[in-house]
């Protein structure tokens, strides 16, 4: 295809403003991208993170991380999809590095400028406002919008019938939980486990403890009606207080963020146990006792995006979807693009756990 052409975005103007929605153009695709006509696009955390500009990104910007849509067009060098493929968009990565040959794209040496930052490789297309450039390319696709372009990499396709509204939140938040107990921690069954934070991520942490034969899966969490779903999703335990989390467990997996409970979290590993870090944290440190980890062989890691190459998993998730495991609509909300703004505001007071944007 030649030529920019017309799209509708939600922009954000600055940092903290509301989103606006208004035309802009968009390139043609360039050398390895991949020009997606956007169906759905999921609300994560971290556009909340970024909209109220607590990272560099480049304002004004088109946010939207978790897209779902038909592809229209491909650049050079593009051969796994084709137009009028169904695909769903995942985080970007830059293919060449040790951890991207690893399959290991999370832990790419690129991964915070081609996703946090937007930052776009030479020769790829954009998005305009006239003759100014807009910021977009936010996790290598800024999918709150009628179109987006992202890249070979994080375009992952899937089955014509299936729904993509309810799907294109596996391409981050899902990913993010289920990846971390079924890949990261690799959760056997009869295992225990603890899951702090009943957030979409949480959740989804706890439907996979489920898929993977997890004996007790207990889940802490200060709002009792996401207790009440935890439990509906298969969680045998739940507290609203750490106190109330009865240990060990042979694995804990964090989603809050919340510095203060990583030493309780630490406490009730069982020995050999692992404490894995999921959330975006705030600067600074969890004062750990350093003894008590080394004295039980435990064990603290980090996660990015579950630990998962996005092409093997969502393909994974999609069988569990397909077999009722993996009962995602539970948790989810669907809303208008028009919408936006309210979509956010539930997200952040915690009435919808994982809101989606509809096109239609
Ligand atoms: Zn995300
Ligand atoms: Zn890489």
């Amino acid at each position: 295809m030649a030529g920019r052409i017309a799209i509708d975005a939600a922009v954000v103007e600055k940092p903290g403003a509301p989103f606006q929605i208004e035309r802009l153009e968009i390139d043609p695709p360039g050398p390895g991208q991949v020009l997606v006509r956007i169906r759905a696009c999921g609300i994560c955390h971290t556009d909340m993170v970024m909209r109220d500009g607590d990272l560099p990104i480049p304002f004004p910007v088109v946010l939207g991380h978790e897209g779902a849509g038909i592809v229209e067009a491909v650049g050079q060098d593009v051969v796994h999809v084709a137009p009028g493929d169904s695909v769903l968009l995942s985080f970007h990565s830059c293919g060449v590095c040790p951890a991207c040959h690893a399959h290991q794209p999370g832990y790419c040496t690129d991964f915070v400028s081609r996703n946090f930052l937007g930052v776009s490789q030479p020769g790829e297309g954009g998005l305009w406002r006239g003759n100014d450039p807009v910021g977009g390319n936010i996790f290598g696709q800024s999918a709150f919008a009628t179109h987006a372009l992202a890249h070979r990499d994080n375009v992952v396709k899937v089955d014509a019938d299936l729904p993509l509204a309810l799907l294109a939140p596996l391409g981050c938040g899902i990913q993010t939980g289920a990846g971390t107990v079924l890949e990261t921690l690799k959760v056997a069954p009869g295992e225990s486990i603890a899951i702090l934070g009943a957030g979409a991520v949480g959740l989804s942490a706890v439907m996979a403890a489920v898929i993977a034969g997890a004996g007790r899966i207990a889940v802490l969490d200060r709002h009792l009606h996401r207790l009440d779903l935890a439990r509906q999703l298969g969680a045998t335990d739940t507290a609203d207080e750490t106190a109330y989390l009865v240990g060990p467990f042979d694995h804990i997996v964090d989603t809050t963020g919340v510095l203060a409970l990583l030493e309780p979290a630490v406490a009730l590993l069982a020995r050999r146990g692992t404490l894995a870090l999921v959330a975006a944290y705030p600067p600074g440190t969890a004062g750990l006792d350093a003894s008590a980890i080394m004295s039980m062989g435990r064990r603290i890691v980090g996660v990015i995006e579950g630990g998962i190459d996005p092409q093997q998993f969502i393909p994974r998730l999609i069988d569990y979807y397909r077999q009722g495991r993996l009962p995602i609509e539970k948790i989810l909300g669907v809303y208008d693009f028009v919408d936006i703004d309210q979509a956010f505001t539930d997200s952040q007071n915690g009435s919808t756990i994982k809101a989606v944007i509809s096109f239609s």
